[in-house]
């Protein structure tokens, strides 16, 4: 659970900061530390939960930092260097200067959904807060989904023409790609029987139900369906991790 222990960790941090602090008790220092430090002590405890609650707060991807965005803006280097710089370099990409660490050393193996992934260790918390959401509120017919293959950590990039997937950064997620294909990728991919014309719209072409997609996106994943690519698989974290 390395949310959990990073939030009691900076409880902790915080608390030792206020009993070294020289002014701490300044505008009482005659009075004997008693109600007052229980109250704060007390109050310390309470914020607990609220922190917990507000790493799962509501989150928009960035927009820089989606592709249509960045392809038509020309911000590929800003979205590149942003991901460099949060999440480390990548192999091949000349990244190496924005970074000390590359990516792949933050690799971090956990579950979604009961399916174990490699993904990075500051995607983790999303991914829980994700999971949180979909087992809380997709359940029911049209809402719920099993998935049964995941993957994320990728060392191969796909793309061209100086694009970098996020799968080697570890923040991006596959979802059964049999039953939720990229209609706008290379061959094989348009000849998927969701990708045969018939379909209204993007979520016809995909078994992965609305609620899914929403839960994603309430915590900063960007669903690659709403891109050109149409690659309804694909989630990726686009927001700030340090935040
Ligand atoms: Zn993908």
């Amino acid at each position: 659970m390395p949310s959990a222990l990073r939030v009691s960790g900076a409880s902790l941090v915080a608390c030792a900061l206020l009993a070294l602090l020289p002014g701490a008790g300044r505008a009482e220092p005659h009075r004997a530390p008693t109600a007052r430090s229980a109250k704060r002590a007390e109050a310390a405890h309470r914020a607990k939960p609220k922190k917990v609650k507000k790493a799962c707060a509501r989150e928009k991807a960035k927009p820089f930092l989606v592709r249509q965005n960045y392809l038509k803006s020309g911000q590929l280097p800003k979205a590149l260097r942003f991901r460099a710089e949060r999440y480390g370099w990548v192999e091949g990409a000349g990244l190496e200067g924005f970074a000390e660490h590359s990516a792949l050393s933050q690799a971090a193996q956990t579950t979604f959904m009961g399916l174990p992934i490699r993904v990075h260790k500051k995607v983790v918390p999303k991914l829980r807060c994700v999971e949180r959401t979909i087992r809380k509120s997709c359940n029911g017919k049209g809402k719920r989904y099993v998935p049964k293959a995941i993957g994320g950590f990728r060392e191969a990039n796909t793309y061209r023409q100086g694009e970098v997937s996020n799968h080697m950064f570890g923040i991006a997620i596959d979802i059964d790609p049999d039953r939720n294909p990229c209609c706008g990728c290379v061959d094989p991919w348009p000849s998927h029987r969701y990708c045969q014309g018939g379909a209204k719209n993007v979520f016809e072409k995909t078994e992965l139900t609305r609620c899914w997609i929403d839960a994603f996106e309430q915590h900063g994943f960007y669903w690659l369906g709403r891109d050109q690519l149409e690659d309804t698989m694909h989630f990726e974290y686009l927001g700030d991790p340090d935040r």
